[in-house]
């Protein structure tokens, strides 16, 4: 009887708590080796804690964010894009449409930069800078540039680069990477929207289902996804 208990219950248990322990040991060693200001958005882009939150939400459950639209300018100048993907910004921390706590889904793409927080923001798409400066919902410094009928969003900058109405080409640094606003740690929220003339405002898109104007087959935001710097 006492062979059995060993052999069927005792032994998983302790060969469990063996790899439990070391599991847990390996990933606090890593943890430690990450600098200090760094190591708590390392940990939330560990844990796949989402990083960051808007308040203001419109729209109806499930649906992309929405919150805090900035106004139609109707700017149409001549197409620019560049294909600014990770590691320019920095690496690939979260995707578009993953669950965002309460009733909406994530309205962009997130590009980490912790431990590389002098990194530019260099904007992919070209226009008229729509916004430039503190978002009341929870993107930190914003800029919004607009262009045929699309804005673009780049958010919680550290510095901001660029004012309103400047017009501004694909490859334009607009920035300073940062964790302004509502973020758990230094990234880029890059996130694309829309005009929709029905409902009459801009709604996000899956930046990743669309092309841009100017955006060439061979650059999707999420092919360099397993490059880290
Ligand atoms: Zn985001």
């Amino acid at each position: 009887m006492k062979k059995i208990f060993i052999a069927a219950i005792a032994l998983p248990f302790i060969t469990w708590l063996c790899y439990v322990s070391l599991f847990a040991a390996a990933a606090a060693s890593i943890v430690n080796q990450i600098p200090d200001p760094a190591r708590g958005a390392y940990q939330a882009w560990l844990n796949d804690v989402p990083q960051e939150t808007y308040t203001d939400h419109e729209g109806t459950s499930g649906e992309p964010y929405s919150g805090g639209s900035i106004p139609k300018d109707g700017y149409t100048g001549p197409v620019s894009f560049a294909c600014i993907l990770p590691p320019q910004y920095g690496y690939l921390t979260d995707t578009y449409g993953t669950y965002r706590g309460g009733n909406y889904v994530h309205s962009g793409i997130d590009f980490g930069c912790y431990g590389r927080e002098d990194l530019p923001v260099y904007t992919p798409y070209g226009g008229k800078v729509v916004f430039a400066g503190w978002s009341r919902v929870g993107y930190g410094n914003l800029v919004v540039i607009e262009n045929n009928g699309v804005q673009v969003y780049l958010a919680h900058n550290s510095e901001l680069w660029v004012a309103p109405g400047d017009i501004v080409t694909a490859g334009t640094p607009i920035g300073r990477c940062g964790s302004t606003g509502n973020s758990t740690g230094p990234h880029v929220h890059f996130e694309v929207r829309l005009w929709n003339e029905r409902e009459e405002r801009w709604k996000p898109v899956d930046p990743n289902a669309i092309w841009l104007p100017g955006q060439s087959a061979d650059c999707s935001w999420y092919h360099l996804k397993e490059e880290l710097p």
